[in-house]
């Protein structure tokens, strides 16, 4: 689909001249409900936050030191403040709302060291409704050219020992753990987004947005309530190399009265820049089959074998399920040489990126996708060995170019990149923008597996459709699985800073370590937002069962998106309206326990009546011992009506609202 992008409404207020102010200075929310102080204390810089008179971040430290033990930020006073309001609403690409409003106050403000070289530094506030963001910027100067970053000072010191979200940093996993709860002063050094519940039930969640040419930020918890920026490091253990001038990623603390309203804020999006990409109309939410979920639970290998996942007649055979089940797009992982039965343990693998197994015909594979209208997802495992992938990428994405491909999944299995980078360190993060930019060259869009962690560059480039960056369904093939509440964690961390392929959609639960029900897994389309969402089951595991109705309809792309409820790692229940049709859609999760809800219908148009087609756990379905037991009902309802909700235990219903 080709859409028009317009900027529907823009302003703009510049408070006249720029302000000479002492040592202090503050800015608020447009709503007037948050306050960042900002000062200069003994020449160093720090702020605090409130909301609606509540103190949410004590004074807090600011500022850098560089190489040489070099501290840029102690000896600072304010040169001048300015102040402007920005207000504009963006139409997204794609997402879980069309529409987005911008909205902040701004205050930049401008320092400058009091003696020694004078070297200047710039420290940028925004304050949104529902929370805020800062940044540094260094602008080119006589006395700063070459930076290397040792230690961002930054510190988000909190008022009281809040309960946390946490899955640890500097682990060969990389993000691919499964959540803890526990006070912050606990908190071993964490990755972002931290989201953390205060005793009054303010939720905040510390990230950062727009992770350009810059080392990713973890949490490390110092004593009383105190969190601090930890840099990732590079191997020699600088933490950014870079020049001026330089501006870094935004802080972010999203601030919300529940934990519903983070899902909802769009402070990570807004803080990135706008869409870059020029012709968008390449890019397509949509579903996919994959050959994939075979390989996982050893039906099938990566690798050439009598039982290749992606061999030419095993591919062919998917094609024809993707027309028999009516999906469009199709993921074919294996279908090139390098794989080997210990494809992922951590060392240099040698893939080639354009050259086919002997039982794979790519030509033949991809004439008979495109005569039947189905699209091949191409899939590029680097092994985190980048100079092999950087060495064929063009040529690799050129060949799914002309093959009239538009899609590819990149994998970076591995604890370290090329064996010694974290993947989200600076390296990483310059790794990872270089192939989304070459991606959107060659008109592909990109999902990363094993990537840096998102931080809503999606607004500037929409070709990032969604990424791995949490324990995922694979792990339910091979490990103990992910246990119910993972997936009720999921939305209130790793997913506010972007889409996650979570792979959802397992309809053969039992010989696996699924730990849902099946009702669960079509909710699951509607808690975990994607652009692009899997459907991660064999092809016949779908074939002839009414469940997979729904995942056929449920669409990927939203207008509009309402909470209804949500408590973090217990239950979360989410309305979205389809972005092409007046449909609505529910989708309700539950952790370990059984649920039962009423809830009003006051989110469907007024004036429509609906037929609510529901797919709910049967009364004696449980996650762990009848999870594929089902009921499919169907009732007429309206904006005025009340439904019920029975989640079982590790449950959850699916609701599709047609519009009559
Ligand atoms: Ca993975």
């Amino acid at each position: 689909m080709i859409r028009l992008f317009i900027i529907l409404s823009i302003f703009i207020f510049i408070s006249p001249g720029e302000k000479i102010q002492k040592d202090s200075s503050s800015v608020s929310s447009p709503d007037g409900n948050i306050r960042v102080e900002f000062w200069i204390q003994d020449g160093n810089p720090y702020y605090s936050a409130n909301y609606n008179e509540k103190e949410i971040v004590q004074k807090s430290a600011l500022g850098y030191i560089l190489k040489d033990n070099d501290t840029l930020t102690d000896h600072l006073e304010i040169v001048s403040t300015k102040n402007s309001s920005f207000d504009e609403t963006w139409e997204q690409v794609w997402g879980q709302q069309h529409l987005v409003r911008n909205h902040y106050n701004e205050q930049i403000v401008h320092l400058a060291e009091k003696d020694g070289g004078h070297r200047s530094i710039q420290i940028v506030f925004r304050v949104f409704d529902d929370g805020f963001g800062f940044r540094f910027v260094v602008s080119e100067q006589p006395n700063l050219d070459s930076i290397v970053i040792m230690d961002e000072l930054t510190e988000f010191n909190m008022t009281e020992n809040l309960q946390a979200w946490w899955i640890p940093a500097y682990r060969d996993n990389r993000y691919e753990y499964l959540y803890k709860k526990s006070p912050i002063n606990s908190l071993d050094t964490v990755h972002t987004p931290l989201t953390m519940e205060r005793a009054d039930g303010i939720h905040v969640s510390i990230h950062e947005a727009n992770l350009t040419n810059y080392a990713g930020m973890t949490i490390a918890a110092l004593d009383n309530n105190k969190l601090k920026c930890d840099l990732t490091p590079w191997n020699d253990g600088t933490k950014v190399k870079t020049k001026t001038p330089m501006q870094s990623p935004w802080r972010t603390i999203t601030i919300a009265n529940n934990a519903g309203e983070l899902i909802t804020s769009n402070l990570v999006l807004n803080l990135n820049e706008p869409n870059k990409l020029e012709d968008v109309s390449w890019i397509t939410p949509t579903k996919y089959l994959g050959i994939w979920w075979g390989m996982h639970i050893g039906k099938y290998t990566f690798w050439e074998s009598d039982n290749h996942g992606s061999s030419t007649n095993n591919s062919i055979s998917y094609i024809d399920y993707c027309i028999k089940l009516g999906i469009d797009h199709l993921l074919i992982e294996g279908w090139n040489t390098g794989w080997t039965p210990a494809w992922y343990e951590n060392k240099l693998h040698v893939f080639s990126f354009t050259e086919s197994t002997g039982d794979f015909d790519f030509d033949r594979v991809s004439t008979y996708s495109s005569v039947n209208n189905v699209h091949l997802i191409g899939y590029h495992e680097t092994g985190s060995n980048i100079d092999n992938y950087m060495a064929q990428i063009d040529s690799a994405m050129q060949m799914y170019q002309a093959a009239g491909m538009h899609d590819v999944k990149i994998g970076q299995v591995g604890s370290r990149l090329m064996m010694t980078e974290w993947h989200y360190g600076q390296y990483g993060v310059n790794y990872y923008r270089t192939v989304l930019e070459k991606a959107a060259k060659y008109q592909l869009t990109v999902n990363f597996h094993e990537p840096v962690k998102p931080t809503g560059l999606q607004r500037t480039y929409p070709n990032l459709m969604s990424g791995e960056g949490a324990r995922g369904m694979e792990y339910n093939a091979w490990s103990e699985g992910n246990p119910p509440e993972h997936t009720v964690i999921l939305p209130f961390t790793r997913l506010l800073g972007g889409p996650m392929d979570y792979t959802p959609g397992i309809f053969s639960i039992k010989p696996t370590h699924v730990h849902t029900t099946l009702a669960k897994q079509l909710a699951l389309y509607l808690t975990i937002y994607s652009p692009i969402q899997m459907l991660a089951d064999l092809p016949e595991n779908y074939d002839g069962n009414p469940a997979f109705k729904f995942l056929q309809e449920v669409p990927v792309d939203w207008e509009y998106t309402q909470v209804i409820n949500a408590k973090i790692g217990d239950y979360y229940t989410v309305a979205r309206k389809d972005l092409n049709s007046d449909d609505w859609y529910l989708g309700s999760i539950s952790g370990e326990n059984e649920r039962e809800f009423e809830i009003e219908l006051s989110f469907l148009d007024k004036d429509k009546t609906y037929r609510a087609e529901i797919y709910a756990d049967a009364e004696d379905a449980e996650f762990d011992k009848n999870p594929e037991a089902f009921t499919i009902s169907s009732m007429e309802v309206n904006s005025g009506s009340h439904l019920k909700l029975h989640l079982a235990k590790g449950g959850g219903e699916a609701i599709r609202f047609v519009a009559l």
